[in-house]
């Protein structure tokens, strides 16, 4: 009974103490949100707040590489995304540095660069120098699978807006968020082909060191997915691991001390009998 109580303490421990590395996608931030991927900054900040609060550590971008092969581990670690190049998002970009401390990723439309709404070459250099990470979200926003289908070249165009950004900002930019989350064998093989190292897509689940590099999941943000039954944040306020540990080393907890209350009575009777 004892040695199963100290089996559930180390089970419990292993649990509360298990990696996660989830990757949060952003787009515009706005005090009136309208569109269910918006977001006002004070909920997108109390997110920050509350992940730090239960031991998420923000992984700068720079830190993302090593992490994935494996020269920074353990622990519990989050990366926030924004994607299409918006002034909101850049706006939150800036706040969320000075006061939060953490260096976000921003994923860029090449073509809506100084359009009314979006952030001009200038500000993407600035976001840049303060340690704001740069990818590319397509040259127009068209879905990657929709551009091959159309007989159009999907590498070229990737190339051409890679290297505008890259002239921009004078350092290579290599990673590649899939517009509209869209993307196929051919596509990969073509983001690949283009020297993108790492490929960012919106799906369920959490990083691993297992995944394919050009097809790295992150959760992105939409108002009230739970309903639908889709993955949210929420999900790692506690993560499940910290919760089911905790759950355990309570269960190990109890079962310690009915073994102990067992091994106390069993000792008196063997007490007894021996009087
Ligand atoms: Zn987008």
């Amino acid at each position: 009974m004892v040695f199963g109580a100290i089996f559930g303490f180390w089970i419990g421990w292993k649990s509360t103490q298990q990696e996660i590395l989830v990757i949060l996608t952003f787009h515009g931030v706005t005090e009136t949100p309208a569109k269910p991927w918006e977001i006002e900054f004070g909920k997108l900040k109390k997110y920050v707040q509350d992940l730090k609060r239960f031991g998420f550590e923000p992984l700068s971008p720079s830190q993302f590489e090593p992490w994935m092969k494996g020269l920074i581990s353990g622990g519990r670690r989050f990366m926030v995304t924004f994607d299409d190049g918006l002034l909101s998002s850049a706006e939150a970009i800036k706040k969320l540095k000075a006061e939060e401390d953490l260096d976000s990723v921003f994923f860029i439309v090449t073509d809506f660069l100084g359009m009314p709404g979006y952030i001009d070459v200038k500000i993407l250099q600035d976001l840049s120098k303060m340690g704001c990470w740069v990818g590319l979200h397509g040259k127009d926003h068209q879905s990657p699978v929709e551009i091959l289908a159309k007989g159009n070249d999907l590498k070229i165009q990737l190339l051409e807006a890679q290297n505008y950004l890259q002239q921009i900002l004078g350092k290579p930019v290599k990673w590649y968020a899939y517009p509209f989350g869209e993307f196929d064998e051919k596509v990969v093989q073509c983001i690949a082909s283009a020297g993108i190292t790492y490929g960012f897509s919106i799906a369920a689940e959490r990083v691993t060191r297992t995944n394919n590099p050009l097809l790295i999941p992150r959760l992105m943000f939409l108002k009230n997915a739970e309903k639908e039954g889709e993955p949210v944040i929420e999900d790692y306020l506690p993560p499940a691991g910290l919760r089911n540990g905790i759950l355990i080393l309570m269960l190990a907890f109890f079962v310690l001390l009915w073994g102990l209350r067992n091994l106390h009575r069993f000792y008196f009777s063997w007490k007894n009998l021996a009087n």
